[in-house]
């Protein structure tokens, strides 16, 4: 059986690297939604709108396609065809992204687009609403969570083998909690556990212990 298996926390907390492994061992198709509110905060910004400007971006919006390919390590991502998977991962695109996700337009946008790649089955998706909004009957749903600390920890060195620019890990981590802050607070689909999820704490796990975990969950 081909389940939808929802994967949801705070910025940082491994879930991307995780889902990544879960859905290589059951033969699944991941997909990255933070990928897809990063790939419009690049249209925006490229177009020189202003990520708090709602009706200019729910315009940009309805002309946004975003697909992926498979990629090592990370997932390509393209925007209306373009290749922008280095693009989103700067600095500047995490500071303004919670912004453009907080708009319902926007939300309405991806979540169509997310509910059609999932509609099968056989895919982990990763995100902050997948498991409340996106596929609030997906059987397996994880909430992930790792002290700020353990987070911006992990980023720093993912940035740096990334060859990303990045601050002080002092500065990555209150950017961090301050993306989690806005992300939590906004009024549509915020970022919440559902109350069905399974929480897992990865602070002091592997990354191979917190695959095995959900796994199993699968399994059961
Ligand atoms: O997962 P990632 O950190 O790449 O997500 C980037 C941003 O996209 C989040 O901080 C959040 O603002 C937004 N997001 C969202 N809903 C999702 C996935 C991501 O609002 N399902």
């Amino acid at each position: 059986k081909k389940l939808q298996v929802a994967i949801d926390g705070p910025a940082s907390a491994g879930k991307s690297t995780v889902a990544k492994l879960v859905a290589k061992r059951f033969g699944y198709v991941y997909c990255d939604t933070g990928a897809m509110y990063r790939a419009v905060t690049v249209a925006a910004l490229n177009k020189g709108i202003a990520v708090d400007d709602r009706p200019a971006v729910a315009e940009l919006v309805k002309t946004v396609k975003i697909t992926f390919k498979p990629g090592d390590p990370d997932q390509r991502v393209f925007l209306n065809g373009r290749e922008v998977t280095r693009d989103i991962r700067q600095p500047e695109i995490a500071s303004n992204v919670s912004a453009i996700a907080a708009i319902p337009e926007v939300r309405v946008a991806m979540t169509d687009q997310q509910r059609a790649i999932a509609a099968d089955g056989g895919i982990v998706m990763d995100g902050r609403d997948i498991g409340t909004t996106v596929l609030p009957k997906a059987p397996v749903k994880i909430f992930m969570v790792a002290s700020a600390h353990e987070r911006a920890r992990r980023r720093y060195v993912e940035n740096k083998k990334k060859g990303i620019a990045t601050t002080s890990l002092a500065d990555l981590q209150r950017a961090i909690e301050l993306r989690d802050q806005k992300d939590s607070t906004r009024k549509v689909s915020p970022l919440v556990q559902a109350p069905d999820a399974i929480r897992l704490d990865t602070t002091h796990l592997t990354i191979d212990q917190v695959v095995d975990k959900i796994s199993e969950i699968i399994e059961k």
